[in-house]
């Protein structure tokens, strides 16, 4: 039985790590301070011994007396709409959050997992984006404050790897999607659903031929587990190679979802990414891992999900 910490345990992706690592029949610390993530996700843990919640800010030092021998350190806003509301705060958890992690990572020598994202690439001029890639970022516009937040966390993380020989991990995370995101969380496959559900309008910003590459939670999950296992502590692209334009992500849930709701036009946020595509070459070779659900199945499975806290709530 390992001893892992998760800061970041009520958000989507941590949730998702917190019910692998206890399924698995592991002791979980999860951290949050519940500024965008939810006590909810965790819930079904509440009585498991296992596991134990901390609600604190990691952005303050905090003391952990238990061995602890993994850290994945997903704590962070996510959503472009939460990273524009708290914009110093999101600069903070990728600097002074993670400088705090790592710190407890140096104590109990632990293997360190940092979530850091395809956002470091920016606008990409390079497509697909591999490692090698170093980004087309705008430190100064709105998208600026995550972005820099996660290429800090990478330097700090490769500065403690090579000063002090922390043993790290850095997992490049491209857009994930599946249950638990929070239905007002501002992302596209949230957005869509939850329009198509309530049969209002389809809110395309630009004209949407802007492209992602949406990566299921569980495929995403596992990426993440195999690396941890694996001692290899250079940043590494976790994705979906397969790419759609946000008008063809709308036509797939209409497909699935009949609606009422038109598609209407609104403005393209400043410095919203052309294009991303993961090139997963590296991932393939050293994780020997590939994600393997198709994107219409793995929104079914979001639907559901959507579908049944809208139950709740009415
Ligand atoms: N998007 C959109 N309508 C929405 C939400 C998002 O057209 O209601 C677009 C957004 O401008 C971006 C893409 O969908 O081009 C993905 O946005 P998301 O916020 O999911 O994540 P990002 O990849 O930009 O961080």
């Amino acid at each position: 039985m390992k001893t892992i910490l998760i800061t970041g345990c009520c958000g989507f992706i941590g949730s998702h790590l917190t019910d692998y690592f206890l399924n698995n029949h592991n002791k979980v610390i999860g951290i949050d301070n519940l500024l965008t993530g939810d006590i909810s996700n965790i819930k079904h843990h509440y009585h498991n011994k296992n596991f134990s919640f901390l609600k604190h800010d990691i952005c303050l030092p905090i003391e952990i007396e238990e061995k602890i021998d993994y850290i994945l350190h997903f704590a962070s806003t996510a959503s472009p709409a939460d990273y524009l509301k708290y914009p110093i705060k999101t600069l903070k958890i990728g600097s002074l959050g993670t400088e705090n992690i790592l710190n407890i990572g140096l104590k109990h020598n632990s293997i360190v997992l940092v979530a850091s994202t395809s956002e470091i690439y920016g606008d990409p001029l390079e497509h697909p984006q591999n490692e090698n890639y170093f980004g087309n970022v705008n430190p100064v516009g709105p998208r600026g404050v995550y972005d820099e937040a996660k290429r800090y966390l990478e330097a700090i993380t490769s500065a403690y790897k090579n000063k002090y020989k922390l043993n790290v991990r850095i997992a490049r995370i491209f857009n994930t999607y599946g249950p638990r995101m929070r239905p007002n969380d501002g992302r596209a496959i949230p957005n869509f659903i939850n329009q198509a559900l309530n049969n209002d309008d389809f809110t395309i910003y630009g004209d949407g031929t802007q492209t992602r590459s949406f990566c299921y939670i569980d495929d995403t999950i596992k990426g993440i587990i195999k690396l941890l296992k694996i001692n290899y502590q250079l940043p590494i692209n976790i994705g979906n190679p397969k790419e759609h334009s946000i008008k063809h992500l709308v036509k797939i849930i209409i497909e699935i979802i009949p609606s009422s709701g038109k598609i209407i036009f609104q403005e393209l946020p400043e410095n919203d990414p052309k294009v991303r595509k993961p090139d997963i070459n590296l991932a393939i070779s050293v994780l020997k891992w590939k994600p393997k659900v198709d994107l219409k199945d793995g929104l079914l499975k979001t639907i559901e999900f959507y579908k049944n806290i809208n139950k709740f709530n009415t």
